[in-house]
């Protein structure tokens, strides 16, 4: 006789920043809500993701600082040593810690949830192959899929050498040198720490820019600006090997796919960071017909349906082209709403949508890039403000120690409605959080103007550009 399934009104596959957020959510209205995790509580963000990544910035940041410090007069010391073994055991100790502050969560608010791995056997119907063993079966009115993604490894000799963004945060030293791969924001945000605390940095990219889905004008500071601090970009460039050469070494070769010149560089650790794949395999959705994109990314709909009833996906295992904490969290959230809340026609709006890029320096980005508002709304009706200057901060250092600040808006219409807004420069992941309202709120640039500016700040460019 088949095993009686369990039944809840809302299962939630996967505990990570979409689900829980989802999962409590529906608790809250009164929903029988079930959730089903197969790794560590928190997901991505918490494990592998946004947390470590900070706290690893944050040291980063330290060590910029007393490089600094000397030029505001401090002295007397060398730059002092950094322990990663200590610092890695504290990171992992916190991260730990918030995994329990999951649990404890799901618990408080009636969550029943189960550790095991989930894969739908019918449309309307999971099974659990559960951590301690046996299975268990499950049906619900409605079934959210929030499994996110994982990292993306070439096909090339010598890959089993190589490690991913989850095995950065496995170090157990810094490495003295690394080949990082991969212009987007893993790369980029990777590199930069790992620079900043010591590594020698051969960082390979594509095409001649980082960050190529970004505005030019940050595309451009960024790649000029970690070129200035050190770290060896190659461009147009390919790794076509990587063979373990003994003493600890890894022999990277690869080539300039421009002039097809071939060349190595021997180094400690090779990183690649080269895009995340959603995770879809192992929930046999795919065979049961469930709707993919090509990038096996569920599609949906702006209320996160998928193509069957009653089932939904959220976060970075969707097609809404976001892989965000908070992009996740709201749509969860908004899906609850929506389902338990009696909350017809809420959902999320993937636009404007503020992100950042943890680099050397921080970069924001809201809206629109400057070829997209142009194609979007025509150049006639596009007016670009741009700023870039030295940051006081760097009042004090030689000039070849100052790094730059840059500033972009992009107004469309008559009424110079604000559509994109692109930062580079200390601080601008703080400074873009206020900005993300303004322009949801549908600011001009005269309301930018009409704000009083703060000073002396580098944000007060943002209301006072001509
Ligand atoms: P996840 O958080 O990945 O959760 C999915 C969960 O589902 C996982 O715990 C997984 O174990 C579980 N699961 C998978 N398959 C199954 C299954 N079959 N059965 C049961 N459980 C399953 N975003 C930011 O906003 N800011 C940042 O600074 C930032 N930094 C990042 C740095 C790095 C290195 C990385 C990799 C990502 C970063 N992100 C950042 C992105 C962010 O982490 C993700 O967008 C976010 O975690 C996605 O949430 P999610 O709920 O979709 O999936
Ligand atoms: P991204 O999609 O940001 O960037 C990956 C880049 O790698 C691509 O843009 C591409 O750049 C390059 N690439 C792709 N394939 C190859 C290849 N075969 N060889 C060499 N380069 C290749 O992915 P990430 O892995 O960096 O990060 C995943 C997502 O996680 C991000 O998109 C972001 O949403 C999220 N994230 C958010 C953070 C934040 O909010 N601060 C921080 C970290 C991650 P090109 O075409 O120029 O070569």
């Amino acid at each position: 006789m088949a095993p009686i399934p369990k039944e809840a009104d809302y299962l939630v596959l996967g505990i990570g920043s979409g689900g829980i957020a989802s999962a409590r959510r529906a608790a809250k209205y009164g929903a029988k809500v079930i959730a089903v995790e197969s790794g560590r509580m928190g997901g991505t963000c918490v494990n592998v993701g946004c947390v470590p990544k900070k706290v690893t910035y944050n040291a980063a940041a330290l060590a910029d600082s007393f490089r600094d410090a000397k030029a505001y007069g401090f002295g007397g010391y060398e730059m002092p040593s950094f322990d990663w073994p200590m610092f890695k055991q504290k990171r992992d100790a916190y991260v730990k810690r918030l995994n329990g502050i999951y649990e404890n969560n799901l618990n408080r608010d009636e969550i029943e949830h189960m550790k095991g791995r989930a894969k739908f056997v019918a449309k309307d119907e999971v099974e659990v192959a559960l951590e301690g063993g046996g299975t268990q079966r499950i049906k619900a009115k409605h079934i959210l899929i929030a499994v996110g993604g994982r990292p993306h490894m070439p096909d090339i000799p010598g890959k089993e050498l190589c490690i991913d963004s989850d095995g950065f945060f496995e170090l157990e030293q810094l490495p003295k040198s690394i080949a990082t791969v991969g212009a987007g924001y893993i790369g980029v945000e990777m590199s930069g720490m790992l620079h900043s605390l010591g590594s020698k940095v051969d960082f390979f990219i594509r095409g001649e820019t980082l960050l190529r889905h970004h505005d030019p004008m940050i595309q451009e500071v960024v790649t000029k600006e970690y070129e200035r601090i050190g770290v060896n970009v190659h461009k147009t460039s390919k790794i076509v090997s990587v063979e373990d050469i003994g003493n600890g070494l890894k022999r990277v070769n690869y080539e300039h796919t421009d002039t097809g010149k071939k060349d190595s560089v021997d180094v400690e650790t090779v990183l690649f960071a080269i895009g995340r794949v959603p995770e879809v395999e192992d929930l046999h959705v795919e065979e049961l017909g469930l709707t993919l994109n090509k990038q096996k990314h569920i599609v949906v709909d702006e209320y996160q349906n998928t193509s069957w009833p009653n089932v939904y996906a959220i976060g970075d295992v969707c097609d809404r082209g976001f892989e965000l904490t908070p992009v996740a969290i709201a749509a969860g959230r908004r899906l609850s709403d929506r389902l338990f809340g009696g909350k017809e026609g809420r959902h999320l709006e993937y636009e404007n949508i503020p992100a950042v890029v943890f680099a050397h320096p921080e970069i924001g980005a809201c809206g629109l890039t400057e070829p997209d508002a142009r194609k979007k709304y025509g150049d006639e009706n596009i007016k670009i403000y741009k700023s870039q200057f030295t940051a006081m901060y760097y009042a004090m250092m030689e000039p070849e120690n100052k790094g730059p600040t840059a500033y972009k808006i992009i107004c469309a219409g008559k009424e110079e409605r604000v559509v994109g807004l692109h930062i580079i420069g200390a601080n601008s992941a703080e400074i873009l959080q206020g900005f993300g309202v303004a322009m949801k709120m549908g600011a001009t640039k005269a309301d930018f103007d009409n704000c009083v500016a703060i000073h002396p700040v580098s944000a007060e460019e943002l209301v006072t550009m001509t």
